[in-house]
């Protein structure tokens, strides 16, 4: 097998096409999914050389498969990472991400605002292991400063985040960090290394949910964990290699091939984002509308500052509370009522009763995640029927 030609100086939309590929004998032009668990030896030297250390190559796909391998390189280069490991889903990225490297004592600073099972691990599982919390409003820096301890070795955010899209000021919060000698770990499954590139601000880690835009067509489940090569070698490696949260190689396939069309698609799902969301703010029975590049948005200079788009999030909220929101999704002909996000279709979700229901009411207030709010992940449609479809159901 070999690596095509070296990478050198190519342009991220080249990397999308073209990063990572490893070319079977066969000399196929699009990637091999190599679907094996296992690899054969010509002689039990090689065998010993590989499992020391000491020759490169396979040994088994719970360590790594050469599809997986390619979806890796592909996302590190998008990413502008030096390592990547991929995984099953979104959350063993973020769940082996902390417990790899966290100890019995230390501590953890996080953005209040985040995806709910981010903050079931934070909240409910890492103290079981002796690892402590404090979360914070992600937009305040003053805040960050002041939650840090001796004990505070990595901060956690999301930005855009779920579902109300604050947005972090990486940069800020990465000095931070820095300063107390902690990492930085940034959830960019809403923004994708096509519109945000977190480690450019300053971020350590990088994780995603590869489930969302990266697939983008709602098929398969993955995560990906990016990294430098001290916490590859010092942590993560032989954590992922033990507990084996392993992508499929079929996922990583469709999650590979999915990158090539990534930049594209993230055009596409800004632009249509954004028609929705003006729309949306034109409509009377609508409250508020919350989209990272509207000019009412409370942070969108610092999101034109740090994004390439908007995303294809839009979040809104409806007059009438609970009843109000439902009634506007029962009456939606087009979109369809889905917590999932990422999708080509478009998917509509009431966060306070499907991924905030967790929370209590006073949690979620303090939030800003109201009764009436409803988040629309705006797919590839004509944005033309999505507004029709918006439209009907609002009045
Ligand atoms: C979906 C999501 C996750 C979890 O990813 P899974 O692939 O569902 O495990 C984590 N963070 C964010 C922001 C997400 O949207």
């Amino acid at each position: 097998m070999a690596t095509q030609k070296k990478p050198g100086k190519w342009r991220a939309r080249t990397h999308a096409v073209r990063g990572g590929q490893i070319r079977t004998p066969f000399q196929e032009t699009s990637e091999a999914l190599i679907l094996t668990s296992g690899y054969a030896y010509n002689v039990p030297e090689e065998a010993e050389a590989r499992f020391k250390g000491e020759a490169e190559g396979y040994t088994y796909s719970r360590f790594a498969n050469p599809t997986v391998t390619m979806f890796e390189e592909r996302m590190a280069a998008l990413e502008g990472a030096p390592c990547a490991r991929a995984t099953a889903s979104g959350m063993a990225a973020v769940t082996a991400t902390f417990l790899s490297a966290l100890n019995q004592g230390d501590h953890v600073v996080a953005a209040k605002v985040m995806f709910g099972a981010c903050r079931y691990v934070i909240e409910e599982i890492l103290p079981r292991f002796g690892i402590s919390n404090t979360l914070v409003d992600g937009t305040d820096l003053d805040q960050w400063q002041d939650a840090i301890t001796p004990a505070t070795k990595m901060l956690f955010l999301e930005t855009p985040a779920n579902p109300t899209l604050a947005i972090s000021d990486i940069k800020g919060v990465a000095e931070i960090a820095d300063k107390a000698g902690a990492r930085l770990v940034v959830d960019n499954a809403f923004a994708s290394p096509a519109l945000q590139r977190p480690m450019a601000f300053g971020a350590h880690i990088v994780v995603h949910s590869s489930t969302k835009y990266i697939d983008g067509q709602g098929r398969a489940m993955g995560g990906v964990i990016l990294c430098r090569e001290d916490f590859l070698k010092d942590h993560l490696q032989i954590f992922l290699r033990n507990t084996g949260p392993t992508i499929s190689p079929f996922n990583a396939w469709l999650h590979l091939k999915s990158l090539e069309t990534l930049e594209i698609r993230m055009r596409a799902h800004c632009e249509n984002a954004g028609v929705v969301a003006d729309f949306l703010a034109k409509q009377r029975s609508v409250l508020r509308v919350l989209y990272p590049f509207r000019e009412d948005h409370p942070q969108h200079k610092l999101a034109r500052a740090q994004m390439a788009g908007g995303g294809g999030i839009v979040t809104f909220e409806v007059a009438g509370g609970k009843q109000g929101a439902f009634a506007a999704e029962a009456a939606l002909k087009l979109i369809d009522i889905s917590n999932n996000l990422g999708d080509t279709k478009s998917l509509i979700t009431h966060p306070a009763t499907t991924t905030h229901q967790r929370l209590s009411p006073a949690a979620r207030a303090e939030l800003g995640v109201t009764d009436g709010m409803l988040r629309i992940a705006v797919g590839l449609e004509d944005s033309a029927d999505l507004c029709e479809d918006l439209g009907q159901a609002l009045t």
